[in-house]
């Protein structure tokens, strides 16, 4: 339910009513807007019936229920865009659109850094790397682990740059929030709930990226999960879903960004890297998804790419990075962005 209160409402009414929403089981999470507040009161679907007698407190305009079943993540309840600053120069969600990069892995110290140098001189805001690698193969390179996450921090130092890195399992994300500026979440955690419900509890960021085989539908709920478990700060990842197409590794649906801008106020990013799984295409959907109002990048981008320990079909060399930023930053200029 939306309790809407009326323009000018005291700040006792509206403790009021978010002590009220409590009282019933149910989580207030008030949105403070230049001339009214709205508090939305979302938990058990089961007796949310209760909630519509809040309209008898006082400062308290109309009771609204959401429609949708992404009651935190949709525009219902918050009608502007939610910015999201992983660091400063680092935002999601405004004008600018913010470029993160690096290797797929982590895979030792100099490399990291030097990867961080190439991408930092061609504009990126933030590093990424995977120091924890969910590999489809048990005999893949697995990731440096903690290690990794040691080199990203020392990286971090070096250059200035925010970093990215993904978190696999409930019991690291205390150690990965430590770390990371930006914590990812793969493909294949999407529907990790548990998982989910455990970044809750950080006030890091969060980067969600899309399950290979689920809906925006199923993909939003699963950013409801971060929300109501109380971190507000979700950028989305278009990646590509699996279809039957092969000519690519996956089928990057660049539609996904129109209708999340529908659907919901937090910013999304696109990854053409895992979206097409070879080089050759990335710049094409770099330039397209920004063209088509993405807020962020992803693009892997690695020194050597024959030489990567993953992904290195997929890798930018730093030269190819540099040409990539210089043509979405006139697809920017041309629809009103910055990069
Ligand atoms: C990655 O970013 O390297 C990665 C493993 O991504 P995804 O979860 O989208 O496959
Ligand atoms: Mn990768």
């Amino acid at each position: 339910m939306i309790i809407v209160m009326q323009a000018g409402a005291s700040e006792r009414e509206i403790e009021a009513v978010e002590e009220a929403i409590r009282r019933f089981g149910y989580a207030p999470h008030p949105i403070y807007g230049v001339e009214r507040t709205v508090i939305g009161a979302v938990g058990d679907e089961r007796g949310k019936s209760r909630l519509q007698s809040l309209d008898t407190l006082p400062g308290v305009e109309r009771v609204i229920p959401i429609l949708k079943p992404y009651k935190l993540a949709g525009r219902e309840l918050r009608k502007e865009k939610t910015l999201i600053e992983v660091a400063p120069g680092a935002v999601f969600g405004g004008r600018a659109v913010s470029v993160i990069a690096g290797p797929c892995s982590v895979e030792g110290l100099e490399a990291i850094c030097a990867a961080a140098e190439a991408v930092k001189a061609g504009g990126a805001r933030i590093l990424r790397g995977g120091a924890y690698k969910p590999r489809t193969s048990p005999y893949s390179f697995q990731g440096l682990a903690e290690e990794g996450l040691q080199m990203l921090a020392t990286a971090r130092d070096r250059t200035g740059l925010p970093v990215a890195t993904e978190v696999m399992k409930e019991s690291l994300v205390e150690r990965v929030a430590e770390t990371a500026d930006l914590i990812q979440i793969g493909t294949r955690n999407m529907q990790n709930f548990d998982l989910l419900k455990a970044l809750g509890q950080v006030r890091k960021p969060v980067l969600l990226k899309r399950g290979l085989a689920s809906t925006i539908r199923e993909w939003l709920m699963s950013v409801e999960y971060v929300l109501a478990a109380g971190n507000p700060n979700v950028i989305l990842c278009e990646r590509g879903i699996r279809t039957f197409e092969t000519a690519t590794r996956n089928t990057l649906d660049l539609s996904a960004i129109s209708v999340l801008k529908r659907e919901t106020h937090l910013p999304v990013v696109v990854d053409p890297s895992h979206g097409t799984g070879h080089w050759a295409f990335v710049e094409d959907m770099a330039a397209a998804a920004v063209a088509a109002g993405a807020d962020g990048l992803m693009i892997e981008v690695h020194p050597s790419p024959t030489e990567a320990w993953s992904d290195g079909e997929q890798s930018l060399t730093p030269e190819r990075f540099a040409r990539l930023m210089e043509k979405v930053r006139a697809v920017a200029a041309a629809v009103g962005r910055e990069i």
